[in-house]
């Protein structure tokens, strides 16, 4: 790591990061043409229940067709648009897409489900962000009942009133809740008895070894004890084998959501996807 290796070795590492082209302030730049020129797409995985074995909904997830580099997922350029603020944008771009999407299939007499978008702290932050989104609900007719929003415990943590108001009254108008991620950060246990989020979604490094490692699979258990006594319904992400499966259907585990049913999917895959029956 830079800092292990001293001070000069830290100034070769920052003139490295910038003759990198898509840092900084030309990234900035390049995600403002993404966003006008609609180089951004969503792509969308099911949720399964693990009762009925059906599809119940599905979480969006941005990809960006970038014109130089090809595909680029999220982890590659959401943490520099967290940074610049742009995140704010690229979110309000995806929930309108999201919208206009629902939209077209209820046009289209395609069952839909309700669909989950990753929400980032800096939207809930930002004044007035809750009156834009509810004009994007109106502008496309789309209920609030088939939106939830992902939120990570980064966001609680802030502990502001703008952002307990904010999630108060989302709820109140009937957009739902899931704290994204669990299992990573600091157990922020007494939040889920004060936020009553709707679904926990365990973290995928939790659940990838829980059939390997007993003490995976205990705070898995544990986990999903708790939130069933604060009512809130568990999804498991990120599940690849039956043996996992298998695991979390003992535990009750409410849905889950990984590729042993399905990679994220383009927006026609998704439709046949739906149609198939597995809905
Ligand atoms: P996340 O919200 O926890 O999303 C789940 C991630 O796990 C997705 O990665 C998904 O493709 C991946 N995944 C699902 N099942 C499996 C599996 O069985 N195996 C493996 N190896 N991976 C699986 P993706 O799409 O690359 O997104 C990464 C993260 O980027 C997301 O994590 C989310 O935090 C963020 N993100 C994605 N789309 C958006 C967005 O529209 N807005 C914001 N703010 N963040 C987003
Ligand atoms: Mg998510
Ligand atoms: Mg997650
Ligand atoms: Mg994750």
């Amino acid at each position: 790591r830079a800092k292990d290796l001293g001070k000069d070795n830290y100034v070769i590492y920052s003139q490295s990061i910038m003759k990198c082209p898509n840092k900084s302030t030309f990234f900035d730049k390049d995600v403002r043409r993404a966003l006008t020129n609609n180089e951004f797409r969503v792509d969308f995985q099911p949720r399964i229940d693990v009762k009925t074995n059906k599809m119940v909904s599905a979480e969006a997830l941005i990809r960006w067709e970038h014109p130089e580099r090809g595909l680029v997922l999220p982890g590659e350029f959401i943490p520099f648009a967290e940074e610049s603020g742009l995140i704010v944008d690229i979110g309000d771009w995806v929930i309108r897409y999201v919208c206009e999407q629902i939209r077209h299939w209820q046009v289209q007499s395609i069952p839909v489900v309700p669909v989950s978008i990753n929400i980032s702290p800096k939207s809930f932050l930002k004044r007035n962000w809750s009156i834009g989104v509810m004009q994007i609900l109106q502008d496309t007719g789309v209920s609030p009942n088939l939106l939830e929003f992902e939120i990570t415990e980064r966001i609680i943590m802030q502990n502001e009133k703008i952002v307990y108001d904010s999630i108060k009254d989302f709820k109140e108008r009937g957009i739902t809740f899931s704290l994204d991620d669990f299992g990573t950060g600091y157990a922020s246990i007494t939040y889920l008895k004060q936020f009553q989020f709707e679904y926990v979604k365990i973290d995928r490094s939790l659940i990838q070894n829980i059939h390997l490692d007993s003490q995976d699979a205990a705070l898995t258990k544990a986990i999903i004890e708790l939130a069933h006594g604060l009512r809130m319904k568990v999804v498991a992400e990120g599940i690849e084998t039956v043996e996992q499966f298998q695991i979390l259907q003992s535990f009750q585990c409410d849905e889950v959501q990984g590729y042993l049913y399905s990679k994220p999917l383009k927006t026609e895959q998704f439709e046949s996807f739906m149609s198939k029956g597995i809905h």
